[in-house]
């Protein structure tokens, strides 16, 4: 046993051996980035989006591992920023990216998410032709969203919804260049800017000079994340459904072990390596 061994202890109890020894490998890297998907991940998926919260195991440990020194933690969410920071409520110096990649919040107010030109131009006339449909057809309505419009047909009867996602679609494309689709329930996200959250662990990797990538995430859109990682990175897929993944617990309670163990290695490969300055 390792001197890292017994300063853990027994507190990866319950994780799976494999992942217990790709936690302890990666734990050793330079410049760990630890990127964390939110709902599903770090807090248990409830009714209410609002009412969502980390569990405080998981919040502890990713608290602690923005202590080490070398050590970044990011949170990749599909929600907006600003709503990721409510639920949130982690330290300034976590890396917050919301709406797929769309919206980042790093370290400096310059590092703000905004819009070039050819952005701006399309995404005017996207609101302009949303705002048509919706003018057109009973109970939907546009929603404004940082790259793009949401079309809402939650109130409208099943015809109209109908009618409306298929004229906004085919309207939409028609008129503007380059645009990401993404199906809701009774929603239509379209977006003028095309990411992904493994675009956003790409850029967060750079932006963090990191020299491994730890990412968690329970949902679909997680599975772009763990595409983008490579060897010496490490992925854990939490609960069920496909994944690229090699790692896989049960739930956020189960992960909550995970990123603890993860935090105990790295303090301790952290308080074992000579300063370097
Ligand atoms: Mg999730």
């Amino acid at each position: 046993m390792s001197s890292v061994d017994s300063r853990v202890g027994s507190s990866g109890s319950g994780v799976p051996r494999d992942l217990r020894d790709a936690l302890a490998q990666i734990a050793r890297t330079e410049r760990l980035l630890v990127a964390l998907d939110f709902d599903g991940t770090l807090a248990p998926v409830v009714d209410d989006p609002g009412k969502a919260r980390a569990l405080p195991e998981s919040r502890a440990a990713a608290e602690r591992l923005l202590e080490v020194r070398g050590t970044r933690v990011a949170l990749v969410s599909g929600r907006s920023i600003d709503s990721l920071e409510e639920v949130a409520g982690m330290s300034d110096e976590t890396l917050l990216v919301g709406s797929h990649g769309v919206e980042l919040r790093l370290d400096s107010p310059d590092d703000v998410f905004t819009l070039d030109e050819d952005e701006q131009d399309r995404l005017g006339l996207l609101g302009s032709v949303l705002d048509q449909v919706a003018d057109n057809v009973d109970e939907v309505w546009v929603e404004a969203k940082p790259a793009g419009f949401a079309l809402h047909t939650r109130l409208a009867t099943e015809k109209s919804s109908r009618i409306a996602h298929l004229v906004a679609l085919s309207e939409a494309r028609a008129e503007v260049n380059d645009l990401t689709v993404r199906r809701g329930k009774d929603v239509l996200e379209f977006s003028v800017r095309s990411t992904t959250k493994g675009e956003a662990v790409e850029h967060l990797r750079r932006y963090t000079s990191s020299t491994a990538v730890f990412y968690a995430g329970d949902d679909v859109t997680d599975e772009d994340a763990f595409e983008a990682l490579g060897s010496g990175d490490l992925g854990v897929k939490i609960g069920s459904g496909t994944t690229v993944a090699d790692h896989r617990v049960e739930g956020p309670e189960d992960f909550a072990h995970v990123l603890t163990l993860l935090a105990d290695l790295r303090e301790a490969w952290s308080e074992e390596r000579p300063q370097s300055n």
